[in-house]
């Protein structure tokens, strides 16, 4: 691919809002409405993968942004709730 197509691409996403519908078109293959099992310093963890799509690893930080379950079921609320 030239590097000109892949700078057109890049340009084109940062114009792309990225939310729940959009994950969903350009990525059809993901399951969305699971949460994803994590480990994390040794403990398991339920997480949002829209969440982490739209804010990255770091959204827990975001205090706005509850995307760390230890439930699956916990988390599967939140995806309702919130990514609905
Ligand atoms: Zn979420």
């Amino acid at each position: 691919m030239r590097d000109d197509a892949v700078d057109d691409l890049m340009e084109e996403l940062h114009k792309v809002p990225v939310d729940e519908r959009y994950l969903q078109e350009a990525f059809s293959a993901v399951p969305w409405d699971k949460p994803v099992s994590v480990l994390v310093a040794g403990s398991s963890w339920w997480v949002c993968r829209y969440c982490i799509a739209m804010h990255g690893l770091r959204a827990a930080e975001i205090p706005s942004v509850p995307y760390v379950f230890p439930s699956e079921l916990g988390a599967r609320r939140h995806i309702e709730l919130e990514h609905g």
